[in-house]
């Protein structure tokens, strides 16, 4: 495999991009904003640029990586000659599966289709191609370039020869696959979702406050950041929407998300993004907020 397409240039896409280009990788980035294009290019850019002062990278190896990447804003010129293609366009089913339908009809029998997706279904994003023995979870974790990990999930169809090529890619690109079956919320976020939901249930009944529990958890269990500061790095409204899926899929209550959550994300505090979440951003610097907030 030396062709790579990656679909999506957003926080995820323009990492993954980065780390295939670093390593030798042709790498066709699409997405349908061409502001999200250029955005991306420029932090690839000033990313290599951050290795090459710390002397990870050489200058040659950063210009090489760069001359990688070609950029489209359609999906049919961006797969043209692909083997591989990465979609980490925004994290919406209906977009998703409308993707992945278009993907399926551009592309040959030998290509193989992996999405970065966070929680949904790989089995119902295969559903709608002709060759779901060929799709598969790349889940990459942010920031890209610096986490090792790549939980690979295998769908209900997906072939073992197909596991093994993306096993043995990930490898090349310096990463550590770890091979997980397609289950709501795979493993790291059926894990890491429920310790987010119960620190925000210990804010919520009053056990302690946010810096506390953050404390807590970063000197206690050696985190390093507590469940409270990471969620307003992930995004309220992503967690509170990988909750749901984990609660739908299960069906079982002990995943339903925290009220306080729900209320958070409905009044528009989704974190980092929007300005404030557990902790006040606005400035710039993490603040505490005002204790009220979370009654
Ligand atoms: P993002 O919002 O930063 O970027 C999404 C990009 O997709 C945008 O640039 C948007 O213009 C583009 N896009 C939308 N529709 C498109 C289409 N039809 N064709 C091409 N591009 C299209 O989102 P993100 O945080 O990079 O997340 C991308 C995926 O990665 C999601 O599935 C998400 O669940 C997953 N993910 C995110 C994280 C994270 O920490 N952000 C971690 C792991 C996995």
């Amino acid at each position: 495999m030396k062709n790579i397409t990656v679909i999506g240039a957003g926080t995820m896409g323009n990492g993954i991009a980065h780390v295939f280009a670093q390593k030798g990788y042709t790498v066709s980035l699409v997405d349908v904003s061409q502001d999200a294009l250029d955005k991306a290019l420029a932090t690839i850019d000033k990313n290599l640029s951050r290795m090459v002062v710390k002397e990870r990278i050489t200058e040659d190896i950063k210009q090489a990586a760069l001359s990688n990447i070609s950029t489209y804003t359609a999906l049919k010129d961006g797969v043209v000659n692909t083997d591989l293609v990465v979609e980490a366009a925004t994290e919406n089913i209906d977009l998703k599966l409308r993707i992945f339908k278009e993907m399926d009809e551009l592309t040959g029998d030998d290509v193989i289709l992996a999405t970065n997706t966070s929680s949904i279904s790989i089995t119902k994003i295969a559903s709608v191609t002709s060759k779901p023995a060929n799709v598969i979870g790349m889940h990459f974790m942010n920031p890209v370039p610096v986490m090792k990990l790549v939980e690979v999930i295998r769908g209900y169809a997906t072939s073992d020869e197909v596991t093994s090529k993306v096993m043995e890619m990930s490898k090349t690109l310096g990463k550590i696959p770890t091979e997980v079956n397609d289950y709501p919320g795979f493993i790291a976020n059926r894990i890491l979702m429920p310790m987010i939901n119960e620190a925000i249930y210990s804010l919520y009944e009053g056990v302690a406050g946010v810096e506390e529990i953050d404390t807590v958890m970063k000197l206690g269990m050696a985190h390093p950041m507590g469940p409270l500061q990471l969620a307003d790095f992930i995004g309220l409204d992503v967690c509170l929407s990988i909750l749901n899926v984990l609660h739908d899929g299960f069906g079982n209550p002990k995943y339903a998300p925290c009220p306080l959550l729900v209320n958070m994300v409905t009044a528009g505090k989704k974190g980092i993004k929007s300005g404030e979440g557990f902790y006040d951003w606005s400035h710039g610097t993490k603040e505490l907020v005002l204790a009220d907030n979370f009654k």
